[in-house]
């Protein structure tokens, strides 16, 4: 059975940057949207400055050579102008794709070969790492522009009003300002042009393993990006309170901008409501809880590493956080008991008693939220609520065939809405396999995770338990077994390999199994690890250890029996 939101909203027909700033130029609250919490008072970008530094770095691509379509890979950290980074490239009619900043050079030269990017806009501190993988896919450096080095008192009057050769090269390369160099008064009047058909424009290439295999570039389009926003918005709008809420909103940004869950939010909902975003370079615990304390903050995005510090660091509660008013997790599974612990600790230390928690499911692949939580609900519950705007739901018993009709009866679930993908970037056959067509010609995706639906209702409530497909999840970052199994399988030791996810206290982190050539070798699991250590990004290490097997458990066909294989991690390392 097909469960359907209880809501469909129209959605604007427009870029994201339309959707934004809903002009292209002309008057624009002069509010502002990104703040430097260490330096409030001096570095902050308003409204107005957001859209004028896009439209800057729109001009700069163009005039370096960016054509339509043509893809730019963002490797950095968070600061103020990464938003007018993002966006920049989309007025410019190209397609933004980011990497995780803490990438090794083999990881960045994947994404650079798949996308195909012709622009990379890199921090300075990524500069080594970048120019080893630009060097292994023939990029030159004139495609690449050093981002950052942001620290001057004066520095935010130097983004808005760059002297050419701002900041000089840096080993050779630009450094980005020179993108803005000489074309300020050109912006004021450039209206970028609105693509004709944006349903089928790809705006961005966010990656993403899916249900099986290596990293793919994620196709999603501008209007993708603009009904996830609407949906979201219309949600926040169920609230009686909702505009009372939104004068005094205030959130701080510890998430990754290179995710498609801070794309969405803070570089483009958070702006179009025009609500202060405290922008922090990563997440830091402390400085978080600082921050709330001293902006009052209202609304905190979380993921559930993040939930748990809250509820069990001692230190939560020698902060004044009673101005959070929304509270919401996603990207992983939280329990239940977290979930209440969080949400106490919030009311204990002042926060409103109405305060609820609030888990929202999403999926790159469907933009990002795809259900959340009425906000008129006041149930806690470990759910992620309901489907959003426009948005379907199925579940499907794991035999594949047969749709589930009765609550609380365990399917793979199925998605289909405005928010998905368009496909894989490159990859027909990938993308085939992650759609089912209905005889009615609906596209649904298979999402690899395995809910219940609580009650049969319209809208339902649904419960994600489980999850089918091999992906893991590393304090809410995607690691893709298929690519560790790869890297390992480039020790000459190493005959076989593969690799699966255990919860050790709580929390998900990648063991493999490994079977040796030849096992009188000598070779031992802590060589193989510490060899492994120096290959991938710091979140994709094997935590939950090497252990050497005779053989990988393969089913006729040669694929992995990974339940299997999960099931024994999780009997040897004990502890869930
Ligand atoms: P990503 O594409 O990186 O956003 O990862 C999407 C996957 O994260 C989903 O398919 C789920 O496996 C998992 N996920 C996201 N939100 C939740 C949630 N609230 N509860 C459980 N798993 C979640």
């Amino acid at each position: 059975m097909t469960i359907t939101s209880r809501w469909a909203i129209p959605i604007p027909r427009c870029s994201l940057q339309q959707w934004i700033f809903d002009s292209p130029c002309g008057p624009l609250p002069d509010r502002q949207v990104f703040i430097d919490p260490e330096r409030p008072d001096t570095h902050f970008l308003t409204l107005a400055d957001y859209r004028l530094l896009s439209k800057r770095v729109a001009l700069g691509l163009q005039k370096a050579g960016l054509k339509i379509g043509d893809r730019v890979l963002m490797f950095s950290g968070n600061n103020l102008f990464f938003p007018s980074v993002f966006l920049g490239v989309l007025m410019a009619g190209g397609i933004f794709t980011g990497a995780n900043p803490t990438f090794v050079p083999r990881e960045l030269a994947y994404q650079l070969r798949d996308s195909e990017a012709s622009f990379l806009v890199v921090a300075e501190a990524a500069l080594q790492t970048t120019l080893e993988a630009a060097k292994e896919v023939g990029l030159s450096r004139d495609r690449i522009f050093v981002f950052g080095g942001h620290d001057s008192p004066s520095q935010t009057a130097h983004m808005l009003h760059p002297r050419p050769g701002y900041r000089g090269r840096v080993q050779g390369v630009r450094h980005w300002t020179e993108l803005l160099s000489g074309n300020l008064n050109q912006a004021e009047s450039w209206s970028w042009e609105e693509p004709s058909d944006p349903e089928n424009t790809t705006c961005c290439l966010n990656y993403s393993s899916g249900t099986t295999g290596v990293p793919k570039g994620v196709e999603i389009s501008h209007h993708s990006y603009v009904a996830n926003g609407a949906g979201v918005v219309f949600n926040n709008d169920l609230d009686p309170k909702a505009a009372e809420k939104l004068a005094r909103a205030r959130t701080v940004c510890f998430l990754p901008f290179y995710h498609a869950l801070a794309q969405t939010y803070y570089i483009s909902i958070y702006p179009r409501l025009r609500t202060p975003v405290y922008v922090m370079p990563s997440f830091d615990f402390v400085k978080m809880l600082e921050y709330v304390q001293r902006f009052r903050v209202t609304a905190l995005i979380c993921v559930p590493p993040i939930v748990v510090m809250l509820a069990k660091h001692p230190i939560t509660k020698k902060f004044n956080l009673s101005s959070i008013e929304g509270l919401s997790c996603g990207a992983a599974p939280l329990s239940r008991e977290i979930s209440d612990e969080a949400q106490n600790l919030f009311i204990s230390v002042g926060a409103t008693p109405d305060l609820v928690l609030r888990q929202g499911w999403g999926m790159t692949e469907m933009t990002c939220t795809c259900m959340s939580w009425d906000p008129l609900d006041r149930k806690p519950s470990a759910g992620v609520g309901e489907m959003m705007p426009n948005c379907a739901a199925k579940l499907v018993d794991l035999d594949g065939k047969t749709f589930i009709e009765k609550a609380g009866e365990r399917g793979e679930l199925w998605v289909t809405g405005p928010t998905m993908m368009r496909g894989y970037w490159r990859k027909p056959e990938a993308t085939r396999d992650t759609f089912f067509v209905d005889s009615d010609g609906t596209r649904w995706l298979k999402t690899g995770d395995i809910a219940y639906i609580e009650e049969y209702k319209p809208g339902g409530i649904f419960h994600v338990v489980d999850r089918l497909k091999e992906l893991i999840k590393v304090k809410g970052n995607q690691v893709a077994p298929a690519e560790l199994e790869g890297v390992l399988l480039e020790h000459p030791a190493v005959a076989d390999a593969a690799v699966v996810g255990v919860t050790i206290k709580g929390e998900e982190v990648p063991r493999a199994y490994v079977v040796l050539g030849d096992p009188k070798s000598g070779t031992t699991e802590r060589e193989i690890a510490e060899w492994f250590a120096g290959r991938v990004a710091r979140y994709k290490q094997l935590k939950g250890g090497v252990v050497f097997t005779d053989v990988v458990p393969k089913n006729p066909s040669g694929k992995i029996l990974r339940r299997q294989l999960r099931d024994r991690a999780q009997k040897e390392v004990g502890d869930s």
